[in-house]
This record gives structure tokens, C-alpha cells and sequence, in this order.
């Protein structure tokens, strides 16, 4: 058997259109495709590339979902009354979720961003463990699973740590020549752009900055091992905002009470709501229904998209935003920002891509199609 590595790159938000704008690793990169997201956001995407499975098989989706009797968040109805120019500060939630996570011994990435305090205890976090490592998917495994079972010396990243760090550790790994599997897990590129849109020159730095590194990683490879397969993947895009809509206002207007008529988790680009009184979905669907810059899902549609779930824990309706308009404030954040994702699949600025230093051979059209990919690599 010959000594071989296979590489797995993942950086985020790293989409179809960005790649074909900067370009990456020219002379290395031999075949690329646009690969569709899931819909929803990066809970539901990254575990969909990891297991090779839709949300509705593996079960993870949005962090927040409906659960009043299990939410860890019950005592926050008691700070609900907290001065909110201390309580709504990013660094001030940040603090807390971080002290929450260690007393719950969470070991997935535990944040409870702009959610109203009064608000939290109808929800549960969803993702409580770490499924980076083995074992950490709910439903189904995934690519580090298989690796354990088929014996396969592997290397994942700590998401914990900064690019250098990740970075560092995988040259460590790569010199010693006993993995062969490494995921590198690259994050900033998303923060960068959802800071200041696609096109600003940050973006353009990193993704050079982020060239040179790999491509020096790859280097290193092919020097310690006689064969390196590297892929370049991506968990979704990144779309510039042109807009943004105050829905919360739209909603309390209807003079229903949350938490005695219905619940709602306001994401930046989608609303998501369940009802507790019979005629509040028929109130809400209308006040929806005449926005200009947005559309309620049906379930045929969330069931094509493979994100239906029967006891509806994520939502009884969904309201998607069109592609570069926002609802602010929202839960995820009280102020607008110049990029965003999580628009329909099919919007042009929401694919993801896959890379690669050789043919791409299978026909690779999904973010869920990547575990099959590396595992045939892995085999041969
Ligand atoms: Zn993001």
C-alpha cells in the first residue's frame, strides 16, 4: 500500500461564487463544482457535509428549537427583568453563554446570541455536544465515526483554536506521517465577510493569505507522503445584504400575546413560529403574507429541501427572506450586517463548492455528497 494522505479543507462561507470571483490555488486545483447547502444555517450544514445525510435524517438544524419542558434556559425567566443596555451587549451574552456551557458541560458551541432572556425558556439548544468528535451527532455518524470503526488514522482540527493554531497542528501532524485523514477547519473567511460584505478588500487578503497557507501545507505532504489527495469544500455561501425589514413590530401589532398565543425565533433571514392558540397561525400567516421582501415555506417545500420534521420542534411555519434582505433587529442580532446567508438553496450566492488537486469523478451535486467522497478515498 503507498503511503498516502488525504486532505480535507473546509472554509467557511466559502461559496461557488466567491471562489470563481478570487479564484484559489491555481495550479493545484484540477476540478471544481457548486455543491447545493441545506437550508437554514451553518447548525444544520456543517453536520449534513460531516454525515453525508439531510437535517431531517441526522436531526440537527437550527440551534434553537421549541421545548419549554427540557429548556436549560428556564431560570432565565427570572432575569428577564434586567436592565438590557448591560444584558443585550454581545460580550455581556457572550460571557454568559460561555459560563452556562460550563456548568452544563456542554462541549458543542453553546451561544445564546440576542435571544430576549423572557423569551429563552421555550427553547432548547440544540447543539450540546462537540460533533467534531466521535459520537457527537444525534441520529447518525459521521466521517470520524467511520474512520474510528474502519481504523483510519485521522487529524480534526479543535475548532477552538485560531487559523494559525489549526494550521500549526496540522503541519505537526502532517511532518509525524502516521494520519490519513486530516480536516482542517479554517472559520474566519465567514466572520470577514459577514463583517463587511464579499467584496471588501479583507476578503480578497484572507482568501490570499489562506492560498499560501494551504498551499504550503500541501507542499509539506508531498513531501512526507507519496500521494496527497486535497479538497477544498465549503459548508454554504455568502450573499451581500441590500436590506433589511423590522418583522417583530409587524407581529406584536396583531395584539397576540407570545408565549400564551405563540412562540417565535426570529433568525436573521427567516421567522419561525408555533402556535398555542387555534386561530393565531391564520393571524400570523396573513400579517406574512404581506410582506414584500420575503415568502412563508410550505411543508411540500420544507420536505423537498429534506428538513420537515413531523413534530414540527423547529417550527409550525416558516417565513424565508428574500436573498440579501434581513430581519433586524432579530434574535441572532440586534443590528444589520453587510453579508448574510442562509437564503434558499437555490439562490446563486448560497451554493457551496468542492475543490480538488484531481478529477472529481463521482457526480457530486449536494454538500451531502462530500462524505462519500472522502470515505472512497480513505478505501483505496
Ligand atoms: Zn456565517
Amino acid at each position: 500500500m503507498t503511503n498516502k494522505i488525504t486532505i480535507l479543507t473546509f472554509i467557511d462561507a466559502f461559496g461557488w461564487e466567491i471562489y470563481q470571483r478570487y479564484g484559489f490555488l491555481d495550479g493545484i486545483i484540477e476540478d471544481a463544482h457548486p455543491l447545493q447547502t441545506t437550508f437554514g444555517f451553518s447548525s444544520g450544514a456543517d453536520p449534513s457535509i460531516l454525515t453525508g445525510r439531510f437535517p431531517d435524517e441526522h436531526t440537527h438544524w437550527s440551534c434553537f428549537n421549541y421545548n419549554p419542558e427540557e429548556s436549560p434556559f428556564k431560570p432565565f425567566k427570572y432575569l428577564a427583568h434586567l436592565p438590557s443596555a448591560i444584558f443585550d451587549r454581545g460580550r455581556v451574552r457572550h460571557w454568559l453563554s460561555k459560563a452556562m456551557a460550563k456548568v452544563y458541560g456542554y462541549t458543542g458551541y453553546f451561544e445564546m446570541y440576542s435571544v430576549p432572556f423572557a423569551h429563552l425558556p421555550y427553547f432548547d439548544y440544540l447543539e450540546k455536544r462537540d460533533y467534531f468528535v466521535p459520537g457527537g451527532i444525534m441520529a447518525t455518524d459521521t466521517i470520524f465515526d467511520w474512520c474510528v470503526n474502519q481504523d483510519v488514522p485521522y487529524y480534526c482540527s479543535n475548532w477552538r483554536h485560531s487559523e494559525q493554531e489549526i494550521l500549526a497542528s496540522n503541519r505537526q501532524e502532517i511532518e509525524k506521517g502516521e494520519t490519513r485523514f486530516n480536516y482542517v477547519y479554517l472559520p474566519r473567511l465567514d466572520g470577514i465577510m459577514h463583517q463587511h460584505g464579499t467584496k471588501h478588500p479583507a476578503v480578497e487578503k484572507q482568501i490570499n493569505w489562506l492560498d499560501q497557507q494551504i498551499r504550503s501545507l500541501y507542499e509539506l505532504a508531498q513531501n512526507r507522503y507519496d500521494e496527497v489527495s486535497l479538497y477544498i469544500i465549503s459548508d454554504h455561501g455568502m450573499k451581500d445584504v441590500t436590506g433589511d425589514i423590522n418583522l417583530i413590530p409587524d407581529i406584536q401589532a396583531t395584539g397576540l400575546e407570545y408565549g400564551k398565543d405563540y412562540v417565535a425565533m426570529y433568525d436573521s433571514t427567516m421567522a419561525r413560529f408555533w402556535f398555542m392558540q387555534p386561530d393565531a397561525e391564520a393571524i400570523i400567516r396573513r400579517v406574512l403574507e404581506q410582506q414584500t421582501h420575503g415568502a412563508i415555506v410550505e411543508d411540500d417545500e420544507l420536505k423537498k429541501m429534506h428538513v420537515y420534521f413531523e413534530d414540527h420542534r423547529f417550527g409550525e411555519l416558516f417565513f424565508l427572506m428574500e436573498p440579501g434582505m434581513l430581519i433586524t433587529p432579530c434574535y441572532m442580532g440586534l443590528k444589520s450586517i453587510p453579508g448574510m446567508h442562509g437564503y434558499h438553496p437555490e439562490d446563486k450566492d448560497s451554493y457551496a463548492m468542492i475543490a480538488a488537486n484531481k478529477p472529481i469523478t463521482a457526480n457530486v451535486k449536494s454538500i451531502t455528497d462530500i462524505r462519500g467522497i472522502i470515505e472512497h478515498e480513505l478505501r483505496i
